[in-house]
């Protein structure tokens, strides 16, 4: 394969890769960051987003928690008076698109296909980033540069995986080969971890205070970051 021509998305790529999680949650999660900066600096009276947020009935469940997570109570005020009028005048129930809908996710897959079906705003960033950067990963797939970083990093969680199959039943051998490999040896860490909480075992393993980490890293790469991952 012709040596694709490298740039700052690629860059940024292998930048997520260094982060020791999984490289889609962690572009999603600065990309959501950078959104939410944003908004609160200088997007909260914005006519478009406002009526972009307008259309959704507000945030998700989830995005609206990291909202609160920034500690701006003013514009949070001012972005949701509208909602608990609009709450009000309808009898105590939120006005929203689809109200089953936790999430406010669009149908449309990827959120990026030119629909108007509203969604929360932070939700279409979650499902627009995650497609670029799988996008990304399978267009770098047989790169020796991507692959080294690849095979250094904990790989995709399950959930961006599985996306990435979808996308591409046949990634690059690389790829499946780190995906197995990571997994082969977090399900290790974790019989080990069980077995050295056996009080009643002869024989316990004793394990350094990072193996005893390994629920902490079998939780990332099986779900998932919590804002990353589309319900
Ligand atoms: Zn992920
Ligand atoms: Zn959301």
């Amino acid at each position: 394969m012709a040596p694709a021509e490298k740039h700052t998305p690629f860059f940024n790529l292998i930048d997520a890769l260094k982060t020791g999680r999984c490289p889609v949650c962690a572009r999603i999660s600065l990309r959501l960051n950078q959104f939410f900066d944003t908004l609160l600096y200088q997007n909260v009276n914005n006519r478009g987003f406002r009526a972009d947020l307008r259309a959704n009935g507000g945030f998700c469940a989830h995005h609206a928690h990291d909202l609160a997570g920034w500690k701006d109570g003013l514009a949070v005020a001012i972005m949701h008076l509208e909602f608990l009028e609009a709450a009000s005048r309808n009898g105590g129930v939120p006005k929203r698109p689809d109200a089953s809908r936790t999430r406010g996710r669009s149908t449309v897959s990827g959120g990026t296909g030119g629909s108007k079906a509203p969604a929360c705003p932070a939700c279409r960033i979650v499902d627009s980033e995650a497609d670029t950067t799988l996008d990304l990963i399978l267009q770098y797939g047989e790169d020796d540069e991507f692959l080294a970083s690849f095979r250094e990093s904990v790989g995709l969680c399950l959930p961006h995986y599985a996306l990435l199959l979808e996308k591409n039943r046949r990634p690059a051998a690389g790829i499946v080969a780190r995906q197995k490999e990571f997994l082969d040896a977090l399900i290790q860490q974790t019989r080990d971890f069980i077995d050295s909480e056996n009080v009643t075992a002869k024989v316990r393993p004793e394990l350094s205070r990072e193996q005893r980490l390994v629920w902490k890293r079998l939780i990332a790469h099986y779900y998932g970051d919590r804002d990353a991952i589309p319900l």
